[in-house]
């Protein structure tokens, strides 16, 4: 897994706890904010990946529990 952000620094700017999909995202899982100087400067330097996110919103979980988990606080 590469140096990634910290998923607690993502959900502090998007106030929201973990495991709660993100208010900003739209009903096709895009998010509203993106290019928007409003966008959390996290979102922004968290480039998608392949590894990241998969090919399902399942396999993106996956991925995402595992980062929080190993960068959790
Ligand atoms: S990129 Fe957009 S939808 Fe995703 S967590 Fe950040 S603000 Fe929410």
């Amino acid at each position: 897994m590469n140096a990634q952000p910290s998923v607690a620094s993502l959900k502090v700017a998007t106030a929201k706890p973990a495991g709660v999909r993100c208010p900003q995202l739209d009903e096709a899982d895009r998010c509203r904010l993106f290019g928007d100087p409003r966008r959390p400067a996290v979102c922004s330097s968290l480039p998608p990946s392949l590894e990241m996110c998969g090919q399902t919103r399942q396999q993106a979980m996956v991925w995402l529990t595992a980062l929080e988990q190993a960068t959790a606080p």
